[in-house]
């Protein structure tokens, strides 16, 4: 019978863990949606703009074409895009691509997200401060990973990178390489000097290059959003060869996109803000494993 009780233990584990994705694949589809509804509202307060429609924008979401507010059902994020085929409901204008992009693109991260959460909640020996310091640092990703999504849509968009986001992404970064300090001290592998040194490498390879890009090609390279974004890329992942990583990623999938884009439309300029972002989202998730490869 014990084998029969090991089986029953192991089937809950496996489904209670598939219930745990499918809800953080939700959960970062409506994240996903709300970073595409901030990059509006931010876009609207940049122009001026109070009214989509002829209606006044308040706190629910509207069409931006007839200034329809969309009912609950309308709302749901990745099922009401399907279901209105990318369409609003009311006036038939098309919605946007970037719309669904987001929602499913963070809804995939999230499911990354809850991989690592999963370990730390069904933790041998309960819970204890080791996984809750990890599950606060966890928490932490999720606020810039939204940060993150909200600066994607808005410079894939518009080009730029609001100054406001980018201030509160590189403290929400600072706290997160904090948090991570105090981790790695009740682990036992915390050395001041060796934190600092990888960090300020991280620091210098990714947020330096961009900045000299930056003040050396007078803005037409890079622009002056990029390396305020790269820093705070660089705190959290506070190492010299991660950071690297994910300058070499950036400019390589950055140079893929903009050899399409010029065959496509003849320009050759490029916003990184969106290859940065993804860049990291790949490193960080792959870190272990890269780490691996240094050594
Ligand atoms: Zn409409």
């Amino acid at each position: 019978m014990r084998g029969d009780f090991w089986y029953n233990k192991h089937m809950d584990f496996v489904i209670m863990k598939i219930i745990l994705l499918i809800l953080f694949f939700a959960f970062g589809a409506v994240l996903g949606s709300f970073a595409c509804c901030q990059a509006w509202r931010f876009r609207y307060k940049e122009l001026g703009k109070r009214t989509a429609g002829g209606k006044t924008i308040g706190k629910r979401s509207l069409c931006l074409s007839c200034g329809h507010q969309l009912s609950a059902v309308e709302n749901i994020p990745v099922f009401s895009w399907l279901v209105q085929r990318g369409r609003c409901k009311k006036c038939g204008k098309k919605i946007g691509v970037a719309e669904i992009l987001s929602e499913i693109s963070l809804g995939l991260v999230f499911l990354g997200v809850g991989w690592l959460v999963w370990p730390e909640i069904t933790a041998v020996g309960g819970v204890g401060w080791k996984q809750i310091l990890s599950l606060c640092l966890i928490l932490i990703l999720v606020i810039v990973l939204t940060i993150m999504w909200i600066l994607a849509v808005y410079d894939g968009k518009w080009g730029k990178l609001p100054t406001v986001l980018l201030v509160v992404l590189n403290i929400v970064a600072v706290i997160y390489a904090g948090v991570r300090a105090i981790s790695l001290a009740m682990n036992g592998n915390f050395e001041m000097g060796l934190f600092l040194l990888e960090l300020i490498g991280s620091i210098a390879i990714l947020a330096g290059v961009y900045f000299l890009l930056y003040i050396i090609s007078d803005e037409k390279l890079v622009g002056g959003g990029d390396w305020l974004l790269a820093l705070p890329i660089a705190i959290i992942l506070g190492h010299w060869w991660l950071a690297l990583m994910v300058l070499f990623l950036s400019n390589f999938i950055a140079s893929i996109y903009g050899i399409i884009q010029k065959i496509k439309t003849k320009s050759s300029k490029i916003y990184f803000g969106p290859f940065l972002i993804i860049a990291f989202v790949a490193v960080f998730f792959l870190k272990d494993w890269l780490m691996k490869l240094l050594w």
